[in-house]
């Protein structure tokens, strides 16, 4: 097995995975992905056209296996009868954390990772992110700006499609669209008065998703079938499935790999680079062995730090590339789950048509123009205006033959604020090497310290009182302000643990994902987030992935890896 030689390898098939194996074959790179889990055949694996009526627990899930083989995963409302397959056994995969501090850690371990199952949100940072670090002084400054990844937002957008309207807003930079899907009528109500009572302060828009409203790249548009994180039959949303792993296996230069569990990295303490990857395969657990003259890590963010921490050497005892001692620090996960809800009154004659697999979105608007008496940076939220249906029903009172009849008919039109914040990086979320306690495949597993701190806390509250606040301009009735409290994880935007920055005795990445020490060594999934911003991330490690691609490329094309 060790004479298997190939130009590069990626660690994982999710969205950065397929990413990279995209970018790096097409550049002629001859690439093996390593995948720890299962292949997915689209045909028999996605699940999303399939009824209620044809699965064993109608839809309720078998809850005793549940609570038996993924206690954890269970906590993530994507996860359900039909889509628990794609979510990992928490049996097989264990972790810990301090008992006062909970992380739900949400996984998946198949080729497409999460990219199946994940809710498309696509946002772009803006400088306002990229420089707050250094504004504030809070930990290290990102070493790159708004312009250095513009031109790969464009790239990636052009290639997945994501539908959007332009709003001209500085804190939130417009992206390449693709037409816009429609407000309903609840949500235009909602819309208007926000743009009336807080003028150049707040405003809403339509979501900015990853799902196509007209054909693009030979993928299909959407059908509004709904339960996107089933699968999509017509490839209508990105996902390494539908979109980057066909591509670049039709360059011929791509060879997957499934049930292969990397274990650790080998370093060469001569070359001073990566000279191997240690992989058990999950179905002999024999250990093999892959070399490559560059490495792609793009398992997760915690997944690859995991695999950087149990890569230790004597040069490298507190895990590899990790001289500046920040491996493993500075977690981050958004906030998730303030704001109100309320009833709205639109035509009640109205509506909706089809399940529209996207929301309304609010744009940070605190410490934008204005700096926030209590807390630093902001939140944005996603909801929708939607009208009630017959789940309704636990709420009605009534019997009989009435009571069924009340039921089909639809419900008022409702509308629900939900808040997303950011995170600031904290030395003392940290994740470390649990030797103790190994997983199925007898790796160690990670212990994780992770708690939401004082600004998270104080953006929560205001998050639900600015939604109520709006609801309230709205002339909204039955106005139910909310704070969830939802532990770290939930969210699933976990990132941070090998930061970015400009300093190698403070960061573990260059401005190009690139180890400081391991010039072959790149990193593009979320550990490498210096800061969090608010938004949803993963167009952001997208564009990330891409340029590491172009720029380690170039480098070998100049002799220089
Ligand atoms: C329900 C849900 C909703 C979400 N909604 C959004 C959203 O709206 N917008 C947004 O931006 N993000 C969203 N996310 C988050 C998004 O899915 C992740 O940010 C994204 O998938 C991260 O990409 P990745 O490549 O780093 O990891 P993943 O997509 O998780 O892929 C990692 C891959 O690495 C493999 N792997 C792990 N360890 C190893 C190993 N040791 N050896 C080999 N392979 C390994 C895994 O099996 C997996 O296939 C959502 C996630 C979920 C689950
Ligand atoms: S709603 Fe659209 S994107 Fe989602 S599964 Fe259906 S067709 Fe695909």
């Amino acid at each position: 097995m060790a004479n298997q030689v190939y130009d590069a390898i990626v660690i994982g098939s999710g969205i950065t995975g397929g990413w990279a194996a995209k970018e790096l074959t097409e550049k002629g790179l001859r690439t093996l992905v390593l995948e720890a889990g299962r292949p997915i055949r689209p045909e028999q694996d996605y699940v999303e056209h399939v009824g209620v009526w044809e699965v064993k627990y109608r839809g309720l899930g078998d809850r005793k296996r549940e609570m038996r083989e993924q206690f954890v995963q269970r906590e993530c409302s994507a996860m359900d009868e039909w889509s628990s397959k794609f979510f990992v056994s928490d049996q097989e995969n264990p972790y810990t954390t301090d008992p006062r501090k909970p992380f739900l850690w949400i996984r998946g371990r198949q080729v497409g990772g999460r990219s199946i199952m994940w809710g498309r949100q696509s946002y772009r940072w803006s400088d306002l992110d990229f420089e707050a670090n250094a504004r504030e002084g809070i930990a290290v400054d990102w070493p790159i700006r708004y312009k250095d990844i513009a031109p790969w937002y464009d790239y990636v957008e052009d290639f997945i499609g994501v539908t959007g309207q332009a709003e001209g807003l500085s804190q939130l930079p417009d992206g390449k669209f693709l037409p816009p899907m429609e407000m309903t009528c609840a949500e235009v109500i909602v819309k208007d008065a926000i743009a009336k009572n807080f003028p150049g302060e707040r405003m809403m828009t339509i979501g900015r998703a990853a799902v196509l409203t007209k054909p693009h790249n030979g993928r299909a548009p959407c059908h509004y079938c709904g339960p996107c994180h089933r699968g999509c039959s017509t490839r209508s949303y990105f996902s390494s499935l539908n979109a980057t792993l066909p591509v670049a296996q039709a360059t011929g230069k791509l060879t997957i790999r499934p049930y292969s569990i990397v274990h650790s990295l080998i370093f060469d303490s001569t070359t001073r680079r990566i000279s191997g990857i240690r992989v058990i395969d999950g179905q002999t657990r024999q250990p093999l062995e892959f070399r490559a003259r560059i490495v792609f890590l793009c398992a997760s963010a915690l997944e690859s730090t995991r695999i950087l921490l149990n890569s230790a050497t004597p040069e490298f005892p507190a895990g590899l590339a990790n001289s500046s001692g920040e491996l493993g620090h500075n977690l981050m996960d958004h906030t998730m789950g303030a704001g109100a809800s309320g009833r709205i009154a639109a035509d009640e004659k109205m509506m909706q048509a089809g399940r529209r697999p996207n929301g309304i979105y609010v744009p940070r608007f605190r410490n934008v123009k204005q700096k926030h008496p209590t807390f630093v940076r902001g939140y944005g939220y996603q909801g929708s205006g939607y009208r009630d249906d017959w789940e309704r029903g636990t709420q009605l009172v009534g019997f009989g033959a009435d009571f069924k009849r009340a039921l089909k008919k639809p419900g008022p039109w409702l509308f629900t604020f939900y808040g997303f914040g950011e995170c600031l990086p904290n030395p003392n979320n940290y994740i470390e090497l649990n030797k103790e306690k190994t997983d199925a495949w007898g790796i160690p597993t990670l212990n994780i310290h992770c708690a939401f701190g004082d600004n998270e806390r104080a953006m929560l509250k205001d998050m639900s009182l600015s939604a109520a606040e709006m609801l309230t301009a709205t002339g909204a009735t039955e106005i139910q302000p909310f704070i969830e409290d939802n532990a770290p994880g939930l969210t699933i935007h976990e990132m941070g643990t090998a930061r970015m920055g400009r300093d190698p005795k403070t960061s573990v990445l260059n401005a190009h994902n690139q180890a400081h020490e391991i010039p072959n060594l790149f990193l593009t999934d979320g550990a490498c987030m210096t800061s969090s911003a608010c938004v949803n991330p993963s167009l952001t490690y997208m564009a990330l992935t891409a340029r590491a691609c172009d720029y380690a490329v170039g480098l070998m094309k100049k002799g220089e890896l």
